[in-house]
């Protein structure tokens, strides 16, 4: 029988095989689209946001990668038609970043292709899919306090989770949430520390 190590090693060993399957999974959608994984990434993100907000500051802690390199894709976005960028009404030095109907249109077939990767999870038993779900949750908790993941909106991480005997319960909307219900990325999140 293997050891807790052994266990932890062969986890990371499957993040990293289920990492280079969805990067390659990005291109090949975001190429359709003649775009960047990081483009097809922000279209997505303004498309279902806020939030984060639709701000370069926010995207870039967001999607974990460089200020100069989302502003560069943002400009990108802009002069293909599928971004608009208006000042901030609360603040004229920032940038208020908007999709264009052609930019709609885009985030739209990118987040269809996306459904093939769901009807994949959605395939699997109930009981495994709430199991897998959790999981992830768990480890984006994990990696989230280790400082590995900067932004994290579920449940887990939430000041208003609790467990009452074991079922997770939401303080805030006053809801007993099933392992199915978790969410990865609620709007209602307050970090723990907030
Ligand atoms: S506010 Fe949202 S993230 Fe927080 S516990 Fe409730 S449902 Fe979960």
């Amino acid at each position: 029988m293997g050891s807790n190590q052994d266990v932890g090693d062969k986890t990371v060993d499957a993040l990293e095989r289920l990492t280079v399957a969805y990067r390659a999974f990005s291109q090949q959608v975001a190429g359709a689209e003649r775009l960047s994984p990081l483009q097809a990434q922000l279209l997505a993100l303004l498309a279902t946001g806020p939030p984060p907000e639709a701000r370069v500051d926010a995207l870039h802690r967001e999607l974990q990668v460089s200020q100069p390199t989302v502003s560069d894709a943002v400009t990108a976005l802009i002069s293909k038609g599928l971004v608009a960028r208006q000042p901030d009404s609360t603040d004229r030095r920032r940038h208020r970043l908007s999709l264009t109907p052609a930019g709609r249109e885009t985030a739209d077939g990118i987040a269809s292709r996306r459904g093939d990767l769901v009807a994949v999870v959605d395939a699997l038993p109930v009981e495994v899919r709430e199991t897998v779900l959790n999981s992830l949750l768990v480890l984006v908790e994990r990696f989230h306090r280790a400082g590995v993941i900067t932004v994290a909106r579920t449940c887990l991480t939430c000041r208003f989770h609790e467990l009452h005997g074991g079922d997770h319960h939401c303080a805030l909307l006053n809801l007993h949430l099933d392992a199915g219900d978790l969410r990865v990325d609620c709007p209602e999140h307050q970090p723990e520390s907030a």
